[in-house]
């Protein structure tokens, strides 16, 4: 079925992939015996019993990885790309030619970008941006050996900067440049651009810059690292996001068909709440560093 759905999407990557919900209907076993009354304005009592019944998960698990989204970010000031206050929200989203464009002419694609065409003043929060105490609270949580591999979809390069060091980043990162035949990356101004496009070092191979354009393929390398990762979790923790666009949408499905918890961190309900077994509503600057100390002190207690 994965198959299915990664041909799909690679057939369509313009669409939105819908969650193949019946593939993990009958792993779904609730919300820890919360009724999803109490989950609706979540009170404080009810989220505290949430976040203590995460850490158990979290700290009893083996192999746990962290799912992100625009949402983590946003509480360091970076707007979101959909939804409300969204760019493409605001200004509308993009075509799905963007990587097309580039491949027809790299040298045209470099020089626009160079003039700073299509760059939207709310992009300028980008580079004053810096870690909030959830992207901090994930790097403890790795320091700590609980968290093995974070997979993101921001480009915003937070979760390095806070500390993590197991990150795939699904869209890329903006603050890198990428050689499109052997996938070796590069620190932004690492490069020449006197003569564009600029040359890969290693290969000869064409550069762009490291964050994934529309209709561009996401980078082998992370696919794998996803596919792998989604495989081993035995409890997979989704922030800020509602993984509803592939890849992401497939990561939180294949971990749970192979029956580990899933635990979402959103101020809102998701198209992903409905099949996790914890659904923590609250701002993940706020829930992760509580839940964070809690599974320290649980893990501590184990050993
Ligand atoms: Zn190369």
């Amino acid at each position: 079925m994965e198959t299915l759905i990664v041909l799909f999407s690679l057939l369509f990557p313009a669409l939105k992939v819908s969650v193949p919900y019946d593939m993990i209907s009958h792993y779904y076993y609730g919300c820890g015996g919360y009724s999803p009354e109490e989950e609706v304005g979540m009170s404080a009592d009810a989220l505290d019993r949430m976040i203590e019944d995460a850490s158990r998960m979290i700290a009893g698990s083996k192999h746990v990885v962290a799912l992100t989204g625009a949402g983590i970010s946003v509480e360091s000031g970076i707007p979101p790309f959909r939804g409300p206050g969204g760019l493409w929200t605001k200004y509308g989203e993009p075509d799905n030619k963007g990587y097309q464009r580039f491949l027809q002419d790299p040298k045209a694609w470099w020089e626009a970008r160079l003039r700073g065409e299509g760059v939207r003043p709310e992009m300028h929060s980008f580079d004053g941006a810096a870690p909030n105490p959830g992207h901090y609270a994930l790097a403890e949580l790795e320091a700590a050996g609980v968290l093995k591999y974070l997979i993101t979809q921001n480009v915003d390069n937070l979760h390095y900067a806070a500390g993590n060091k197991n990150v795939a980043e699904i869209h890329g990162n903006r603050y890198k440049l990428r050689c499109i035949s052997c996938i070796a990356r590069f620190p932004q101004g690492s490069l020449p651009l006197d003569d564009l496009p600029p040359r890969c070092p290693e290969c000869g191979g064409i550069v762009k810059t490291d964050g994934v354009a529309f209709g561009e393929p996401i980078p082998t390398d992370v696919l794998e690292i996803c596919r792998r990762e989604a495989m081993s979790s035995d409890c997979t923790v989704v922030i800020g996001t509602s993984a509803v666009v592939y890849p992401a949408a497939e990561l939180p499905v294949m971990s749970k068909r192979r029956g580990a918890y899933l635990i979402e961190v959103n101020p809102y309900e998701t198209d992903l709440s409905f099949m996790c077994d914890l659904s923590l509503q609250g701002a993940s600057g706020e829930v992760l560093p509580t839940l964070v100390s809690r599974v320290k002190e649980l893990v501590a207690g184990k050993r």
